[in-house]
């Protein structure tokens, strides 16, 4: 495989729609939209209007697809998300940008941050910026930060933009603070994964502070469980437990440096997950990471605890769920608490975690088990829905990717 992208020089070549799309004229492109759930999303012709002020044009080179595309997709977190161009996670090259842009050029690989914090709000100067409210309020409503789409149908109809990003399609139109640029070295299609599932996966390990030789424990081995993995041992910790349904996935979390694999399962006859993990923790665990977002593995990240030990739940839970805990044991002193998106400054950390993918102290290709086309979505999600594989990325352009057959 080579490490290799396209340079610019091969890029020019490659740049031909720039004119195009440099238009007034919104263009037409291919995208994957969910109309509404529970129908399979599928590519439709839409059509991008060119970025305002502010706002850059990137061509989408690769892709991501995450277990928060599924909760969309089956209309899991709330009414009123559709129709909606998806994908969160991606990276591509700078092909136009809006008035007032200084932050990217024309022809720079950006990775995708799907909070573009304004930098103003309350969250903002308090140096939380992945809790950005004008970010979270326009994101959920599917619209850029100004409060509107680029986005429509053939027949004139809004869409929504997935997460401020929408790049589960040709071109995107996104904030400025929404693109990461990116030093070539890093192949598209790896650098692909960065802006969801290595900066929220490391990110929280950053959050629990974790210290040279603690015990984790690590629920859900999928794309972001599998970067809290590497995050881990690149933090120091000593044993790091990892818990999966899927073998599959409990074989790459060892390989990224768990120590212990136990497997969950449902029904009878399945692993006592909370039992097996205090016998080999030795009475439980200073960190455990919920990476799957349902009640039960919230639970279980609070039981493997031992007194004083922390639970940050990094799975995104649907919409109404909740969870019991039993109370007495804050007596105990344990923590639990939540990480969204790194719980960092997106742009300085995604900096930081390049640099350690160039240097190859962090892999973040061995976590993809797929390579797909944009057709190929829905059949991802279905593959998320049953746990199986860790991530699929889909690319758009094998070349600019970085893809070697
Ligand atoms: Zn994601
Ligand atoms: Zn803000």
């Amino acid at each position: 495989m080579s490490t290799e992208t396209a340079d610019r020089r091969e890029l020019a070549s490659v740049s031909e729609p720039l004119d195009t799309v440099l238009s007034p004229e919104p263009v037409e492109m291919r995208a994957v939209v969910l109309r509404e759930p529970g129908r399979p999303v599928a590519t439709e012709t839409v059509l991008l209007a060119p970025p305002r002020r502010g706002e850059v044009l990137v061509r989408v080179v690769a892709a991501g697809v995450c277990h928060s595309d599924v909760h969309l997709a089956d209309g899991r977190l709330g009414g009123g998300r559709w129709p909606m161009v998806l994908g969160h996670e991606g990276a591509g090259v700078v092909q136009a940008v809006g008035e007032d842009v200084t932050e990217v050029a024309p022809g720079d690989h950006v990775a995708f941050c799907f909070v573009p914090a304004c930098g103003a709000c309350p969250a903002c100067r308090a140096g939380r910026r992945t809790l950005c409210e004008t970010a979270a309020r326009n994101g959920v409503a599917g619209m850029l930060m100004d409060g509107s789409s680029r986005l429509r149908g053939l027949d004139g109809s809004v869409l929504q933009h997935g997460l401020m990003v929408a790049c589960f399609a040709e071109y995107a139109v996104v904030p400025a603070a929404g693109a990461v640029r990116l030093p070539a070295a890093i192949p598209l299609w790896q650098a692909a994964l960065l802006g969801c599932g290595v900066v929220t996966g490391i990110g929280a390990v950053n959050r629990a502070a974790l210290r040279v030789g603690a015990s984790v424990c690590v629920i859900g081995c999928g794309g972001v469980g599998l970067q809290v993995i590497a995050g881990a041992r690149l933090a120091g910790a000593g044993t790091i437990i990892a818990v999966d349904t899927d073998p599959d996935k409990l074989e790459l979390a060892l390989r990224r440096g768990a120590t212990h694999a136990v497997p969950a399962g449902s029904g009878s006859g399945s692993t006592d997950v909370v039992g097996e993990v205090l016998a080999v923790s030795g009475g439980g665990v200073e960190h455990a990471f919920e990476v799957v977002g349902s009640p039960v593995t919230i639970r279980q990240a609070w039981d493997v605890l031992r007194p004083g030990g922390t639970a940050t739940v990094v799975g995104l839970a649907p919409v109404g769920v909740e969870v019991s805990l039993p109370a007495i044991e804050f007596l105990a002193e344990k923590t639990i608490t939540g990480s969204y998106y790194g719980s960092t400054d997106v742009h300085a950390a995604l900096g930081q975690l390049v640099q350690l993918v160039v240097d190859g102290r962090l892999d973040v290709s061995d976590v993809v088990s797929y390579l797909i086309g944009l057709d190929d979505v829905e059949a991802a999600l279905e593959r998320l829905r049953r746990g199986q594989g860790a991530r699929s990325v889909i690319v758009i352009d094998e070349a600019l990717a970085g893809v070697v057959a």
